[in-house]
């Protein structure tokens, strides 16, 4: 950390900071002295510094951090290589997988959820979504059958064998989410439910983490950190779009977070266009584009009769056309070498 000491700081002043740095056992104080400014170089346990609040002190002017406030989701401490990891046979993560995880926004029924899976399946999807309990910005809204979609969703599963994944809503749905989905969602609207981070952490499955409505990549990178610290490596994180003053989207796609995120983080990225477009049309090209800019997959919402779904049918795919989408996707994809998370268990001999 370094503390910048104002032109106008007084010696007294300046000694004072320094000398309640110099308190702190793993900090190791330098004092320099530029033509203006004094800068005091804290090098050593920065959330200790941190958590001094020496912005409030007088004669310092800022306090700036060098290293990165996320620790666990970094690739610049100790972790360098990529993370990867498989669900049920399907890569996540490294140079050559494109995960494609597709699916009802919501489980409406059991026809519906088997119907679109089939789909998704026949037309080259690594995992299938599907919401049980559902954030709805109206209390009024559907908020999804509960237990019963995940049975439906099991069931998918068992007859495709595609991996679920579905939202984990609230703590105390901990236990059911666990015992059915393969991949824990946790969304937007919770990315710094930290109570919730912390359980979602401890359930053995691996986590998809959406991006908050209005958070910044570090706040991403630091709410990765309470799901990692529970022991969880497998996490991957989701760029869903966020709040900005432009309203013809729903949300603005942020792309240019994934060649960031990239640079600073280990955890896969993978981007869904449906909820940051709201719009089928523009789901395409921004898949392309999310591909181009190097995610490793996709999450994308899809029906079979889009105009009577329960929830964001605006945005969902046609069920009939998911095998093109796919195919489509995927050729760009393979410009950059990645190619359609596929099964890669071998089948049991017999
Ligand atoms: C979803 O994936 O169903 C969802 C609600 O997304 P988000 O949390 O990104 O809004
Ligand atoms: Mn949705």
């Amino acid at each position: 950390m370094m503390i910048v000491m104002s032109p106008l700081a007084t010696e007294e002043e300046i000694a004072v900071v320094q000398a309640r740095v110099d308190t702190l056992p793993d900090v190791h104080v330098v004092l320099i002295r530029g033509e203006l400014n004094t800068v005091i170089a804290a090098v050593g346990d920065a959330d200790a510094v941190r958590e001094m609040g020496l912005e409030g002190y007088a004669g310092v002017n800022s306090v700036v951090a060098i290293s990165r406030p996320y620790k666990l989701a970094s690739s610049e401490v100790a972790h360098h290589e990529p993370t990867v990891f498989e669900v049920l046979g399907r890569t996540v993560g490294g140079p050559d997988a494109f995960c494609l995880i597709a699916g009802p926004c919501t489980v409406e029924s059991r026809e519906q959820t088997l119907e679109v899976a089939r789909a998704v399946q026949a037309g080259g999807a690594s995992m299938l979504r599907g919401g049980a309990f559902k954030p709805r910005t109206s209390p009024f809204a559907f908020s999804g059958l509960g237990e019963p979609a995940l049975e439906i969703l099991a069931e998918a599963r068992a007859e495709t064998g595609l991996p679920v994944v579905s939202e984990l809503l609230d703590i105390q749905h901990a236990d059911v989410i666990a015992q059915y989905v393969d991949v824990v969602q946790i969304g937007a609207r919770n990315m710094q439910n930290y109570a919730l981070l912390a359980v979602a952490g401890q359930l053995g499955k691996p986590v998809l983490l959406k991006r908050g409505l209005s958070s910044t990549i570090e706040e991403l990178l630091m709410a990765a950190d309470y799901v990692l610290k529970e022991g969880n490596e497998d996490v991957m994180l989701c760029e869903r779009g966020i709040r900005t003053f432009e309203t013809a989207t729903r949300f603005t796609l942020d792309l240019s977070a994934i060649p960031v995120l990239k640079l600073h983080t280990h955890l896969p990225v993978i981007v869904d266009p449906s909820h940051a477009a709201g719009d089928r049309r523009l789901v395409e090209p921004l898949s392309r584009a999310a591909a181009a800019v190097g995610a490793d997959g996709l999450i994308v919402e899809v029906h079979q009769d889009p105009e009577h779904a329960l929830c964001d049918g605006a945005q969902a795919l046609y069920a009939s056309q998911f095998a093109d989408f796919a195919r489509d996707v995927g050729a760009h994809a393979a410009l950059l070498g990645k190619h359609l998370s596929a099964d890669t268990r071998t089948a049991p001999a017999g």
